[in-house]
């Protein structure tokens, strides 16, 4: 055997297929972590592009980079990213309501019961307020102001360009060693008799072998699915919304901390403030809107100058039914998609990816691994759909997408937890889940779902007590955030991107 050429079923050659965010997500972990001990390849066509969205965040991506040494400054101006602190939903629970779901912790709990217990009892005894009152990061949000130099400090994530992202990306991983190939994948080669992949074929008649492949072409899913087959598990019942019109647009003022997801008759809009520009969208359900329909409306309704064509993203939520299948592993829009509502997709991808790492396979493919990674990728998505339902379920619209969310049956791992809540206010967040328990409660009271009752414990507490307990909470955080300046002039201080960043249409297409 060559020295050079890894023992039969030993892991050393990794082959990425796919240059979009989720591509590049994997291309620079992998390369920050194992550049020592694996040859690492990604290939990606640029006739063929990426989706070309994917631009709000949540904040464990900030862990992530942190993982793989990226420095906040160098990131922000090469994306030309702003600061998000919240999510602002507009007419969710009826048209006219507003509720932000925040990242920070709102108020502070006892072990026995969660803030939110307090709150509820100072509101039955007669004392106004709002949830949100108690959250330094929903007060910022709402004045529109951003710091990292407040005490307590602000839980944060980012909105970014997407096309930047993956360029910043490509270039830690290069740095790192990692090889990318150009090219337009024809043909995947599998073994006689394992059925794994054993090689990629490349326009120009070009080979590239590898033990291990990752497969981010999104969704076309060309190694999981098209080579595969593994099955997709469909969510179509539960999220309506199948297709999405997105466009970029001039910004016609300073950028807010926060993603604006704004429902409409049969879905809703996103609003992603950039420094140089505004990604928008509308996401819709095809039984209810037609692509030319959604088309003018979200131009009507952006209200600001376009700066390239508006394109149709069609979708379809779900997951696949093995995110790793034989010498497959599946990541980003290949593996599934929820849809994009609480930006959770680049999310899953940077989990997939952190697993993929710990259990990686350098000894040969181990089926236990495999299992285990297929199980918590499951829990994952699950955990993530069901929140985004609670969105679509727990609504007072009248349109006709509206009404039948409202009607249609829910998964039973949300259904107990609607229970929980209705009951006795309770809500939970189970490991490794992304959803704190602030972030449940802020959203079912947001779609107005009012529990019947709450913990007693919050009833002992004397009234002045109480009061004292709201206020002592309540006044540092305000202080906190009459001392943050705006977002824009924190921006200008921290990380302003330099106009040539953004010179270059943002992305491939
Ligand atoms: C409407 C919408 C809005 C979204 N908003 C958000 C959001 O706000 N936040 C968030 O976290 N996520 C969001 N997402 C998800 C996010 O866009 C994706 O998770 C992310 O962009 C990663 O995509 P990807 O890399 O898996 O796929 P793609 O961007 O589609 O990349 C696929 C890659 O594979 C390559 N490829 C495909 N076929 C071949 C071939 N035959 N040969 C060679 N190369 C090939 C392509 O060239 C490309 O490089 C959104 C998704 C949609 C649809």
């Amino acid at each position: 055997m060559d020295e050079h050429q890894a023992p039969p079923g030993r892991i050393r050659k990794v082959v990425i297929a796919g240059g979009g965010t989720a591509g590049w997500l994997a291309a620079c972990a992998l390369a920050h972590q194992f550049r020592d001990r694996l040859d690492i390849t990604l290939v990606e066509s640029e006739q063929i592009g990426t989706v070309g969205v994917g631009e709000s965040t949540v904040p464990p991506i900030r862990t992530f980079h942190r993982f793989v040494q990226i420095d906040e400054q160098a990131f922000l101006r090469a994306v030309s990213g702003t600061f998000k602190l919240s999510i602002s939903f507009e007419h969710w629970r009826r048209p006219g309501d507003r509720y932000i779901h925040p990242f920070g912790a709102t108020g502070q709990g006892t072990w026995a019961a969660a803030f939110h217990h307090f709150w509820l009892d100072s509101r039955r005894r007669g004392m106004p307020s709002e949830l949100g009152d108690f959250c330094l990061e929903t007060l910022a949000s709402r004045a529109d102001r951003f710091s990292l130099d407040t005490d307590p400090q602000v839980n944060y994530a980012y909105h970014l360009d997407a096309g930047l992202y993956a360029k910043f990306l490509r270039a830690q991983a290069e740095r790192h060693g990692l090889v990318r190939v150009e090219g337009r994948i024809e043909a995947v080669v599998r073994h006689a008799t394992s059925g794994h992949v054993a090689a990629l074929v490349l326009d120009g008649d070009r080979r590239i072998d590898g033990d291990l492949f990752i497969d981010c072409t999104g969704f076309r899913g060309l190694l999981i699915e098209q080579t595969l087959q593994t099955g997709y598990e469909d969510w179509n019942q539960w999220l309506p919304c199948d297709r999405a019109v997105a466009v970029q647009t001039e910004s016609v003022g300073p950028p807010v901390p926060y993603t604006r997801a704004i429902a409409h008759e049969a879905g809703w809009r996103w609003h992603i403030p950039l420094q140089h520009r505004v990604g928008c969208g509308l996401v819709f359900s095809s039984r209810y809107m037609s692509d030319d329909q959604a088309q003018a409306k979200l131009l009507r309704d952006v209200c600001a100058r376009p700066l390239r064509d508006p394109w149709v993203v069609p979708f379809r939520t779900g997951r696949r039914r093995q995110a790793w299948n034989g010498n497959v592993v599946s990541l980003g829009l290949a593996s599934g998609f929820i849809e994009p509502l609480e930006s959770t997709s680049l999310h899953l991808t940077i989990s997939a990816v952190v697993r993929l790492i710990q259990l990686f396979p350098f000894d040969g493919l181990s089926p236990a691994l495999v299992d285990q990674f297929n199980a918590v990728s499951r829990a994952e998505m699950e955990h993530v759909r069901d929140f985004i339902i609670l969105h679509y379920h727990a609504n007072q619209r009248d349109e006709p997408m509206w009404a039948a969310c409202r009607d249609m049956a829910l998964p039973p791992s949300l259904e107990v937890r609607l229970q929980a809540w209705r009951e006795r206010a309770h809500a939970w967040q189970g490991a490794d889940e992304l959803f704190r328990v602030d972030s449940w409660t802020h959203v079912l009271l947001g779609q107005g779902i009012v529990p019947r009752q709450h913990h007693p414990l919050a009833r002992a507490l004397r009234d002045e007590d109480l009061r004292h307990l709201l206020r002592a909470i309540r006044e540092p955080v305000e202080r906190a955030v009459e001392q943050m300046p705006s977002q824009q002039a924190f921006i200008d201080r921290y990380c302003k991107a330099d106009a040539a960043v953004w010179g270059a249409p943002s992305a491939v297409r």
